[in-house]
């Protein structure tokens, strides 16, 4: 296996790991969550095995596969665009195939075929096995699907091919599909139930990426507090397990565990947690261990009560605040994230202004804020009208956005004159004179390269910052090296 570096952005080495012997060219491009990416390096391990390299150029691929996103239409909307963008593509490289991969396809199915002429291929996010019996099918000029979703897969036997890596940090997928039933939520008809996969072969993972210098890992899962392993299955067989698979069953805080221990130096992340499945023992896990990071990515969506329901989260903003005091007295300064929804259907302004008081009450770090985008399908679709004017969804969210960076700057403020560890990833965006990094409570910070490389960690006095960076000069590698 060799590798080749391609400086394609500002400052960033990518490795791209190549086989000699492999002569197909496959560009793939990935759109929405971090699930998506990481199955996008499971994809092209599969394709890499059939005689597919991964290109960065277009018109050289002879497979191009697109992993798209369904959770907004905006989303949808813009892998539509990149398929017009395909046809022109075509013209100058007919021997192209193009496939689409992920929850879209998994949404539209064979609509998919017939709605974009340029696609050939149609693969649901369990499928990707059947990739290269798909792709002989297109060779023989036939359209191909698979969009079955799955009870096991969990493609816990595929080691990933790392995509657009900094050598640095990596994603190690846990879980698949979701059973919670968030109303406006396509998750669990695009990604199928929840399964989990075996720990043994997410440590072999985790050890594997240390052997080759990564030095932080992100446990991925749309419901990581959800993780449950009992020998395989679905998890909501678990209540048919022996008496034997209860017992030995892992859960969230004991994987968390299990990768602590297993490489004391590494970092590790996790994300996406839901308020209702987390348990207090992965917050105690997280305080025991000092390479677990002390940064939760916390979704609310809403902080009123009855949009709450309506939303069917299965929580109240008070359940909530418990939860958030819990974090605060068990990891003091956890730093917490969260993602909101403004204009959920019948959402008032008294519900509004809870979402606001709520943010008021936690301060997060930082949050991904969207307004409602109605989903085919789901079953706020269902039962709900999209009711809220656009106009006042826009207006509740640049007021939920506006709240969010005058916390994110507090929050931000708290650290200056601190020493923080950092982890370099890449060169600062802003100077090829300074590195940037994260810290443990995933801040972006940078400072003056000095003799430091990436992969470092390195302790930063913190001098300055803006709303959402930390900004210092670093006084040394820390123990962590
Ligand atoms: S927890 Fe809710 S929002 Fe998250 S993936 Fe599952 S259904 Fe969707």
């Amino acid at each position: 296996m060799e590798k080749t570096i391609d400086e394609t952005k500002q400052g960033e080495t990518l490795v791209i790991p190549q086989k000699k012997e492999n002569t197909k060219k496959l560009f793939i491009e990935s759109y929405g969550c971090s699930m998506n990416f990481s199955d996008s390096e499971i994809v092209a391990s599969i394709l890499q095995n059939e005689g597919f390299n991964t290109t960065q150029h277009l018109e050289e691929a002879d497979l191009v596969l697109v992993n798209t996103c369904s959770i907004r239409d905006k989303a949808e909307q813009t892998v539509r665009k990149r398929l017009e963008k395909y046809n022109a593509v075509k013209r100058i490289n007919p021997k192209m195939k193009v496939g689409v991969l992920g929850c879209m396809a998994e949404r539209l199915k064979s609509k998919f075929l017939e709605e974009e002429k340029i696609v050939d291929l149609v693969v649901g996010p369990d499928a990707y096995k059947d990739l290269p019996n798909l792709i002989a099918e297109v060779d023989e000029g036939r359209d191909a699907i698979n969009v079955i979703l799955s009870k096991e897969e969990t493609y816990g036997d595929i080691s990933p091919v790392r995509l657009n890596s900094n050598g640095v940090t990596a994603f190690v997928s846990i879980t698949r599909g979701c059973d919670n039933m968030c109303t406006f939520c396509v998750v669990p008809f695009t990604r199928g139930r929840e399964r989990s996969r075996d720990p043994q072969s997410i440590i072999e993972e985790i050890n594997d990426l240390w052997a080759k210098g990564y030095k932080e890992i992100t446990l991925l899962g749309q419901n990581v507090d959800s993780y449950l392993w009992y020998g395989g299955g679905l998890k909501k067989d678990f209540e048919k397990a022996s008496d034997f698979e209860k017992a030995t069953a892992t859960d969230f805080a004991k994987l968390l565990e299990l990768c602590a221990k297993a490489q004391p130096k590494m970092r590790i992340r996790f994300s996406t947690s839901n308020p209702q499945d987390m348990h207090l023992e992965v917050i105690e896990t997280m305080a025991k261990y000092d390479n677990i990071c002390n940064h939760i990515h916390l979704p609310v969506q809403s902080g009123s009560n009855r949009i709450l329901k309506a939303m069917n989260r299965l929580h109240t903003r008070e359940e909530y605040f418990t939860l958030i005091d819990n974090i605060k007295k068990i990891i003091p300064g956890c730093a917490i994230s969260q993602d909101m929804i403004a204009g959920f259907p019948t959402e008032t302004e008294q519900d509004h202004q809870d979402t606001l008081s709520l943010m008021e009450y936690v301060k997060y770090n930082f949050g991904y804020m969207f307004t409602y985008s109605e989903r085919p399908g789901t079953l706020a679709e269902r039962k709900f009208e999209d009711d809220i004017p656009e106009a006042t969804k826009s207006r509740r969210l640049s007021e939920i956005i506006a709240l969010q960076l005058k916390h994110s700057e507090y929050r931000t403020r708290q650290f200056l004159n601190t020493t923080v560890e950092v982890l370099i990833e890449k060169e600062s965006k802003k100077s090829n004179q300074q590195w940037s990094g994260r810290t443990q409570h995933n801040i972006v910070c940078v400072f003056p390269k000095a003799d430091y490389k990436v992969g470092d960690f390195v302790n930063v006095n913190v001098t300055d910052c803006t709303k959402a960076t930390l900004i210092g000069e670093a006084i040394g590698l820390s123990n962590n090296n």
